[in-house]
């Protein structure tokens, strides 16, 4: 019988195959117990079969269940399925350190002895079949509630009790997770274009649509079933996780316009998690960087999308990042960690609000984007969003000359940022689907700088609270001291570190000083406060680092012309009532401070050059 015309697979000639695998560890060898596999392999199980060999029933972005099965009940099972106490499998194990070679072992043993009792040697069951094995795993991982634990132990002791031994040991090495012998998904690409593809020479339509459609079993299966011109019209799906393009790094802006051409897009990186984001009518997924499905970490963003997205039917990428509710300013990568920390969803999306900005399309409404060029996925992108509060697009300026660009780069470190992303514009430049390459460049800092020191600011205004804070004072304006000009200049506008306590007390602290007009000695940038506030209070501050502003005044065209220095993720530690304002930090001490960073900065950047 021709394999095409069957529709399973004797479950031996998978383990024989795995077992010659194991042997070796030259991938062309590997890919050619491969192909002999998949010639064997009708093409109604080619899908499982890949599932197999990755050691998975399915992709995990599926969001099915796990199998669920610890080690105990494993080893239960094998107790069961070949009549010995649970005792002696354990002390099997402890010696052998495999379970899959416990049970290989003690269904040879039991063989051996059913051949010299009775003179046959498999003595019950039916030959174990692809399709076989996997429904019964699939059951496996979809028994849930009371009673599921003697459900899976009963189908999983029978399965075993059919095995043969080395079927049993690779059943056993699967569901522990521990079967992958260094089989990756791009040797299994290979074999599937010499098996179905026409050979090597087409192997990057095979990844193409393995990229487009993160799901190799399927791929496969359409691969085998209907050739290799059905994957080349393989386009992304709704509901399937395209494997996200990625960037290239470099920091030197004429390098970076150099590589994209002259001029390029440059657009704010956010410090989030970067989630792709798909729609279709009601229903919407969101996968993380690694394909995983996260949509239920984020209902509020659910929500988003079906209030704020024009099209039904969409695929779109951006990052999701946290933001203080009371100042608006964004916070760092870490805030969405304690956020993922909480057990409690609706907690968390009360402790840590976020919001998200959408910096790609890459299908809407039947059409393939991934192959257009950026500024058609970004044109299409805005027609379908009604920008709000919550939901944006990602900030970013053509920009055609390095000054433009670190000009940006500032706004975007200021604005809580890790840097820019900047992409190419040319008709080339498609949507790379799983490739690291140069259509997009990451410029950020390839160092660690610190504020190691506190600072003492006096405060100069202050700004009303939203969300939690409202009806309160939400952040305040702080300034450093300028001895030459006798004034107070503007350093940062500070919102985090104040317990509910310190926020309670702040009107009632700050009444006796507010003034109806900005103080004279003030000197403030582009920012200004709800209210102004006379010099007198000093609060101890601390932040991440001192870093450059066009948007505050202390410092100004001092260090650059055009900037002055801010405070990034300023976080107020305590008041300092035993200073005045004069004793507060001096406008020189942070340029000196900033200047001693960059030091720092520059000996770290040394020393990693020379590791
Ligand atoms: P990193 O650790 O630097 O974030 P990475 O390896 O996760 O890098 P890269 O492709 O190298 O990923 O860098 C781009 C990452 O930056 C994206 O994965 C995404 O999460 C994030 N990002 C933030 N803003 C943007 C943006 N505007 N465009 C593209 N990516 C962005």
């Amino acid at each position: 019988m021709s394999s095409s015309t069957q529709s399973d697979l004797p479950f031996s000639v998978l383990v024989e195959a795995l077992e010659k695998i194991s042997m070796t560890s030259s991938r062309i060898q590997m890919t050619a117990h491969l192909v002999e596999l998949f010639k064997k392999t009708p093409p109604a199980v080619v899908d499982k079969v890949t599932y197999f060999l990755l050691g998975e029933l399915w992709p995990s972005w599926t969001g099915l269940p796990e199998l669920g099965v610890a080690e105990k009940m494993l080893i239960k099972a094998v107790s069961l399925s070949v009549n010995v106490p649970e005792s002696k499998v354990e002390e099997q194990l402890k010696a052998a350190g495999d379970l899959g070679l416990v049970a290989e072992k003690l269904k040879l043993e039991k063989e051996h002895l059913g051949k010299g009792l009775l003179g046959f040697v498999k003595t019950v069951g039916e030959q174990l079949t692809v399709l076989r094995v996997y429904n019964s795993l699939t059951r496996i991982a979809h028994a849930t509630g009371e009673g599921s634990r003697d459900v899976k132990l009963k189908i999983l002791s029978g399965l075993l009790a059919d095995a043969s031994p080395r079927e049993a040991k690779y059943i056993v090495r699967f569901i522990e997770g521990k079967l992958r012998a260094g089989i990756g998904e791009a040797t299994i690409m290979d074999a599937l274009s010499i098996t179905y593809g026409g050979g090597a020479q087409n192997r990057p339509l095979v990844e193409r649509a393995f990229n487009l459609r993160a799901d190799l079993g399927t791929v496969a299966k359409v691969l085998a079933e209907q050739g290799i011109d059905a994957l080349r019209k393989i386009k992304p799906q709704v509901g399937y996780p395209i494997r996200p393009m990625l960037a290239e790094r470099l920091s030197d802006p004429e390098e970076i316009l150099d590589k994209v051409g002259g001029k390029g897009l440059a657009e704010f990186k956010y410090d989030g998690e970067r989630a792709q984001i798909h729609r279709i009518g009601e229903r919407v997924w969101i996968f993380s960087r690694r394909l995983e499905n996260i949509t239920h970490q984020y209902p509020e963003v659910v929500s988003y999308i079906l209030k704020y997205m024009k099209s039904r039917e969409a695929i779109v990428e951006g990052e999701i990042v946290a933001f203080d509710p009371d100042t608006m300013e964004l916070k760092p990568f870490q805030e969405l960690m304690h956020r993922k920390r909480k057990h409690d969803v609706h907690v968390a999306m009360r402790e840590y609000p976020v919001k998200v900005f959408l910096f790609d399309l890459l299908y809407a409404n039947e059409v393939d984007y991934t192959s257009k060029p950026l500024i058609e996925r970004k044109e299409k992108l805005k027609e379908i969003i009604d920008e709000s509060e919550v939901l944006k697009l990602a900030e970013y300026l053509l920009i055609d000359n390095p000054r433009m660009l670190d000009e940006f780069f500032l706004k975007a470190i200021e604005s809580g940022c890790e840097g820019l992303v900047v992409k190419a514009i040319h008709g080339n430049a498609i949507y790379q689907a799983g490739a690291r390459g140069w259509l997009w460049i990451k410029y950020k800092r390839d160092y660690k700088s610190e504020m190691i020191d506190t600072v003492d600011l006096v405060v100069v205004g202050a700004f009303y609270g939203r969300g939690r804070r409202g009806g309160k004072y939400g952040a305040l304006l702080m300034a450093a001291y300028n001895p030459e000009l006798d004034v107070f200049e503007s350093v940062c506008k500070v919102g985090s570190g104040f317990s509910d306590e310190d926020l309670e007390k702040m009107p009632e602290v700050l009444r006796q000083y507010v003034v109806p007009n900005k103080p004279p000695r003030v000197v403030v940038g582009s920012i200004e406060p709800d209210v102004w506030i006379e010099p007198a209070l000093v609060a101890e501050v601390i932040g991440a680092e001192i870093t450059l502003s066009p948007n505050h005044a202390c410092a100004m065209n001092i260090v650059k012309p055009g900037a002055g220095l801010s405070i990034r993720f300023p976080r107020f530690i305590r008041w300092r009532p035993d200073k005045g304002p004069s004793e507060a930090t001096t406008s020189d001490e942070l340029v000196e401070m900033y200047k001693r960073q960059l030091k720092a900065i520059a000996s770290e950047r040394k020393a990693l050059e020379e590791a």
